[in-house]
């Protein structure tokens, strides 16, 4: 079976980032999300990055519509029904996205795939709740997804040869470079990422350096493009400290334990730039 049209549950930030992808692979694409005002927002930002694409002449007028043109959306689950392939985008909750799979599966023919664009979560659980393991997946997209090149594939314990085949050529036909990675805790991006900045905070609570000197070192001794004291408030304190906690309780090992300065600013609500404050400022004009 072809893969032609496909789904996306949840129209936030990456979904709707996903969206615009395959649809400007040309791909038939269906948005669902729980509210006509969340799916409005999600076609303007589409619509509104599509337009810059085409300003950057990389995409015609023409086929930016053409892309546009290709993007459903809907409230409905069902809506669904007749995708070749699924990708979950919604909040970071077991529970959520578990009830989505189990639904899927009852609703989507028996070939579909299911794939969970989870950062966190363990494909061979979200797997077991459904009747079809072997076709659930992992497509771990970066943000902004329209620039980020990677699509770290995870498989989950049951996961096919030919599911994970399937979608590592549908994930270059968006012209993105699949990764493949077995599922275990923090896949490999945050298994690796989110100690090196929970680390950066840990300088920073001992007084080894400033938050700035922690920050220009990673990026001018180690070429990164932003520095960790950074990027996290980029991510969220809130996802760094949820995914540390994942790491902490998945592989039992003390040196994954979170940083108290990262608990105390995530308590205080200073989640970085989404609240406002975090590391940096985002009040202040110099950094808005
Ligand atoms: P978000 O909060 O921007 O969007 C989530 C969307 O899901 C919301 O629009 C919400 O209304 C919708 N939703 C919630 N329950 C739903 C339901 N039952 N049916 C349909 N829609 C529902 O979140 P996000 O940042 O786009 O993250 C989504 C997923 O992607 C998470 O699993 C996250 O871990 C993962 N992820 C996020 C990033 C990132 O940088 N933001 C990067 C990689 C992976």
């Amino acid at each position: 079976m072809d893969i032609r049209a496909v789904g996306v549950v949840g129209a936030g930030t990456m979904g709707n980032g996903i969206a615009q992808v395959l649809a400007s692979a040309g791909f038939t694409v269906r948005i669902t999300d729980t509210t006509d005002a969340v799916l409005q927002q999600a076609r303007a930002t589409i619509r509104a990055n599509l337009d810059r694409v085409v300003r950057k002449g990389r995409l015609t007028a023409a086929q930016a519509d053409a892309a546009y043109a290709r993007v459903g959306t809907g409230t409905a689950l069902d809506d669904l029904a007749a995708c070749d392939l699924v990708v979950e985008a919604v909040f970071e909750s077991f529970k959520v996205k578990c009830d989505i799979f189990e639904y899927l599966d009852r609703i989507c023919a028996e070939p579909v795939i299911l794939a969970s664009n989870t950062s966190s979560i363990s494909i061979t659980e979200i797997a077991a709740t459904t009747r079809r393991p072997d076709r659930v997946i992992g497509m771990h997209f970066f943000n902004p997804v329209p620039v980020m090149q990677l699509i770290e594939i995870i498989r989950g314990a049951a996961t096919s040869d030919a599911t994970y085949a399937r979608v590592e050529t549908l994930s270059q036909k968006l012209g993105k470079t699949p990764v493949e990675v077995h599922d275990y805790p923090g896949f490999v991006s945050n298994r690796v990422l989110m100690p090196m900045i929970n680390e950066a905070i840990f300088c920073l609570q001992e007084g080894v350096a400033s938050r700035d000197a922690i920050d220009a070192v990673m990026k001018l001794g180690m070429a990164h493009p932003m520095g960790p004291l950074t990027l996290a408030d980029f991510i969220g304190l809130d996802v760094c400290l949820h995914i540390m906690n994942v790491l902490h309780d998945g592989l039992g090992d003390s040196k994954y334990r979170a940083c108290p300065l990262l608990k105390r600013m995530v308590a205080a609500g200073h989640l970085g730039r989404k609240s406002g404050r975090g590391f940096y400022d985002y009040a202040a004009p110099s950094r808005s």
